[in-house]
C-alpha cells in the first residue's frame, strides 16, 4: 500500500494517521510543533485540545451523541483515547487534556508505521496520497502557497457564524412568509416582525449583553481585530448607533405585514437552513455574545420565545476552504488529485466534528488507494447517520455562502411531517436517532469489509 503523507498531528491529522496506520499503510506524520507554534497550541503534544476540554454529549439521543458513538464503532483511536482519559463531567465526554494529549502522542511514536517528523510543511508537497490536517491556525505559508492551487481560491480566514434554530420550536403565529420585494404573505424567509419599542429593547441587551472576549494570541493581534470588523458582528452595527440594525439586516423595507399591511419598524429575517426548511437561520445575527445571552436576548424576538438553539453564534479565526465547491465526492479536492483536507480547515467546526472527518477521510484514502481501489463515495456512511449529515453539511444544500458547520439535528434527513410543539420535537428527534442508528448499523453490515473499520489489523 502507499506511504500516506500527513500533515498535522492535531485531532483530525492524529486520528487519520492512527487510522490509516491500521488499515495497514505506512504514515509520515508532519507537525509544526513544538518549531513553531500556532498561537493557541501551548505544547509539543499531539491531539492538544486548545480551549476546553469537553468533547461535548455523549447521550445517543444528541447529535454529538451519536457521532461518537459511531465512532467508537468504528474504533475510533481518539475518541477512545477520549474515553480512555475521560473525568466527570456530567453526560459530557470531558478528559484530562494532559492525559489524553500524553496517550495519543505515545501512540503516534510508538507505531512502527508512523514517522512523525517534527518540521513546518511550508508548501504543498507533491507526493500522494497527501492529507492536509492542519485545521484552524494553519500555517500562512502553507496556505498561501495552497490557495494557488483551489480554483476560485475559495478560502476564508475568519468565521462569522449566525445562530439557527430548530423549526418546530418557533411559534409560526408570529411569524409571516417573504422574501423582501416578493408577493406579500408569499416566500422562503419567515419574517418576525418589531415594534418601535420592541426594537429599542432588544438593541440595548444586546448592547449590554456579556460577549466573548478575543482568545489570548490568537484573535488579539491588530490584524485579527481588523477581520473582525469587516464582519460586522451584530453588537458593532449596534454601537455604531441604535437606528443601524433598522437600517442594515433588520430594515423593513419591502416586507410588509400581510396581516396589517403595515410595514413593520424593524424585522428580523429567517432563512432556510436545509432544504426541508427543519431549520432556520437567523440572517445577519453573527455575534460575539455569550450563548445564554444570545438565548436570553435572541428569545425578545416575536416567535421566537421559544427557540431551541441548534448553533449559537460565534464570530472568530478561522482558516477553511469552501468545502462545497471543493469536495468531490471521494473526499479528495477538485483539481488536486490525491489530495484531501480534512478536520476544521476543510468547513467542520469542533473537536468531535473534525475527528470525525479525519476517520472519514481515512476511509476515503484508504478505498482509493487500498488495495481494493473502490469508489470512496461507495464505502462513507449513508446521509441519514451523523457521519454521513456532517457529509452533507459540507455540501451546503441551503445554498448561499458556505459556513462551517457542526453537527445538529437540522443536517439530518427529515424524518416526516412537521408537527408544532414540545412533544413534535422531542418525537421528531427520536425518529431522526432511531433512523440513524438504523442506517450506521445496515451501512456497517453491507460494507462488512472489516479491514475499513481497522478490524483486520486487531485493533
Ligand atoms: P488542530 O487540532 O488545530 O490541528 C492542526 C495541527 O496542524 C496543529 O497541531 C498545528 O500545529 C499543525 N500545523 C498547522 N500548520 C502546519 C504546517 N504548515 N506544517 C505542519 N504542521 C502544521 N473546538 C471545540 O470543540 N471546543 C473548543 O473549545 C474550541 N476552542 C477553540 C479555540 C481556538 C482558539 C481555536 C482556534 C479553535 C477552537 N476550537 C474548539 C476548534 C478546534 O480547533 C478544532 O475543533 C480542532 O482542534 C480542529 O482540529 P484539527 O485537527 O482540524 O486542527
Amino acid at each position: 500500500l502507499p506511504v500516506v503523507t500527513v500533515i498535522g498531528a492535531g485531532l483530525a491529522g492524529t486520528e487519520a494517521a492512527l487510522s490509516l496506520s491500521s488499515l495497514g499503510h505506512r504514515v509520515r506524520l508532519f507537525e509544526m510543533r513544538p518549531v513553531l507554534m500556532s498561537g493557541a497550541h501551548k505544547t509539543a503534544l499531539a491531539g492538544e485540545l486548545v480551549c476546553s476540554n469537553s468533547l461535548k454529549s455523549l447521550d445517543p439521543l444528541t447529535p454529538h451523541g451519536l457521532l461518537k458513538e459511531e465512532l467508537l464503532a468504528l474504533n475510533s483511536p481518539v475518541i477512545e483515547a477520549a474515553v480512555s482519559s475521560r473525568i466527570p463531567g456530567g453526560g459530557a465526554l470531558v478528559v484530562d487534556r494532559d492525559r489524553f494529549a500524553t496517550l495519543l502522542d505515545g501512540r503516534l511514536s510508538s507505531d512502527p508505521d508512523i514517522q512523525v517528523i517534527r518540521e513546518p510543511v511550508l508548501k504543498l508537497p507533491s507526493v500522494r496520497p497527501l492529507v492536509i490536517a492542519t485545521g484552524p491556525l494553519t500555517h500562512p505559508a502553507l496556505m498561501d502557497d495552497l490557495v494557488r492551487y483551489l480554483p476560485g481560491m475559495k478560502l476564508s480566514f475568519y468565521d462569522a457564524i449566525a445562530p439557527i434554530v430548530d423549526a418546530e420550536s418557533l411559534d409560526l403565529e408570529s411569524l409571516y412568509p417573504g422574501d423582501r420585494h416578493g408577493v406579500p404573505g408569499q416566500g422562503d424567509y419567515l419574517n418576525a416582525p418589531m415594534s418601535q419599542e420592541l426594537y429599542h429593547a432588544f438593541c440595548q441587551e444586546i448592547l449590554l449583553g456579556e460577549k466573548v472576549p478575543p482568545h489570548e494570541g490568537v484573535e488579539d493581534d491588530p490584524a485579527s481585530l481588523r477581520a473582525f470588523s469587516a464582519c460586522q458582528p451584530i453588537e458593532s452595527l449596534v454601537e455604531s448607533g441604535m437606528e443601524t440594525l433598522a437600517h442594515g439586516p433588520l430594515r423593513p423595507v419591502g416586507l410588509p405585514d400581510p396581516r396589517t399591511g403595515e410595514r413593520p419598524y424593524a424585522v428580523v429575517q429567517l432563512r432556510r437552513e436545509t432544504l426541508s426548511g427543519s431549520a432556520y437561520n437567523l440572517v445577519g445575527f453573527q455575534t460575539r455574545l455569550k450563548q445564554g445571552e444570545q438565548a436570553r436576548i435572541f428569545r425578545m424576538i416575536p416567535g421566537l420565545s421559544n427557540a431551541s438553539f441548534l448553533r449559537f453564534g460565534s464570530l472568530h479565526r478561522n482558516t477553511f476552504v469552501d468545502a462545497p465547491s471543493l469536495l468531490m465526492a471521494d473526499l479528495s479536492i477538485r483539481g488536486l488529485p490525491g489530495v484531501y483536507i480534512t478536520g476544521q480547515l476543510l468547513g467542520v467546526e469542533g473537536y468531535t466534528e473534525s475527528v470525525a472527518m479525519g476517520h472519514m477521510t481515512a476511509m476515503a484514502v484508504h478505498a482509493s488507494w487500498g488495495g481494493e481501489r473502490l469508489p470512496a463515495e461507495t464505502i462513507l456512511p449513508p446521509g441519514e447517520t451523523a457521519l454521513g449529515s456532517l457529509l452533507t453539511g459540507l455540501s451546503n444544500p441551503s445554498g448561499g455562502v458556505f459556513c462551517p458547520i457542526n453537527l445538529h439535528f437540522g443536517l439530518f434527513p427529515e424524518p416526516g411531517k412537521r408537527g408544532q410543539g414540545k412533544n413534535a420535537q422531542e418525537s421528531r428527534r427520536q425518529t431522526i436517532v432511531r433512523n440513524a442508528q438504523e442506517a450506521f448499523s445496515v451501512w456497517r453490515k453491507k460494507t462488512a469489509s472489516d479491514a475499513l473499520h481497522g478490524e483486520a489489523c486487531g485493533r
